[in-house]
């Protein structure tokens, strides 16, 4: 971990904050192992009560794989509206609008094009922890998950009971010893416009309305990334339904501590705080993780 920060700190001091929305975790080399089969090639069924290839999973030993980038399509335009709300253990960011202006993504493991229903937070009681994915057995403060849906599918509920139903993009967050030119401790801009409205939905069930192109600005960086890790696993609240195909970026959102520590003040429908919502990591259980990338040095196409 020590040789990560050295690293990303270098890279950093070197950079403006305005660049700075996301950087990229360096390459954290490769392993293989036992290969199963390739997710990209199950057929689809309908998910059956399983707890075999459940999620999140510490990121640490993967193939490295040739395959295309994500392909984002944004759609939302700068008058389209989201909901920002306090969902109780999370907060959501909720697409309300028409389908055409909700983003879809397509490509890399995914057949067919899948839509966002929603991006939520996952957070710790202290800066240790709250990613639920970890790489490398590091654990970060924050970790966002975009969730879509298989437009194959009339809606998310359908889609949820699908072994290809669901995709969610999960980007960890990280608090760097970075200081701004006068000293000020460094905030994310690309993050504040959600970060600092936080406060605006202190309770269960609060909400607000916001642009989606505000909310979800801090997003917007990844459209052009092409190295992730994918594998299949499930979602990490109940149902824990076995249909999810993850993708997780192999970068880094920095952000200061305050922009993670209003993630806590949030109130719970007890009233309390949410100092924490994540779930530990979970057993492989024999499945393979990919690293992938436009070049990949090996393939594991012919895995069986
Ligand atoms: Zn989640």
């Amino acid at each position: 971990m020590k040789s990560l920060l050295i690293h990303v700190c270098l890279i950093w001091l070197a950079l403006t904050p305005e660049i700075l929305a996301f950087i990229p975790l360096f390459r954290l080399g490769s392993s293989s192992g036992n290969i199963p089969s390739n997710p990209s090639k199950q057929s689809a069924s309908t998910v059956k009560s399983s707890v075999q290839a459940q999620s999140p999973i510490d990121i640490s030993n993967y193939v490295e794989k040739t395959c295309s980038a994500i392909t984002y399509k944004l759609n939302y335009n700068n008058e389209t509206t989201a909901r920002f709300e306090n969902a109780g253990h999370t907060v959501k960011v909720i697409m309300d609008g028409p389908d055409d202006e909700k983003p879809i993504i397509s490509g890399g493991p995914l057949t067919g094009e899948y839509i966002m229903q929603e991006v939520h937070f996952h957070w710790g009681k202290n800066d240790s922890e709250g990613s639920e994915h970890t790489i490398n057995g590091n654990r970060y403060p924050l970790e966002a998950h975009a969730v879509h849906y298989n437009t194959k599918y009339k809606n998310f509920q359908v889609a949820s009971n699908y072994t290809d139903g669901l995709s969610v993009i999960g980007i960890v967050f990280d608090i760097l010893p970075y200081r701004n030119s006068d000293f000020t401790e460094y905030e994310n801009i690309m993050i504040d416009p959600l970060t600092s409205r936080l406060k605006d939905i202190p309770t269960n069930t609060s909400k607000l309305e916001d642009t989606a192109e505000e909310l979800l600005k801090w997003f917007s960086p990844f459209v052009a990334k092409d190295h992730y890790f994918t594998y299949k696993g499930s979602l990490t609240t109940s149902p824990y339904s076995e249909v999810v195909t993850w993708i997780v970026y192999n970068a880094v959102i920095p952000l200061s501590e305050h922009q993670v520590e209003v993630f806590r003040k949030l109130k719970n429908p007890d009233g309390k705080c949410t100092k924490e919502h994540f779930r530990h990591v979970q057993p492989l259980n024999g499945r393979c993780v990919f690293y992938c990338s436009p070049n990949a040095e090996t393939r594991c196409d012919h895995s069986t």
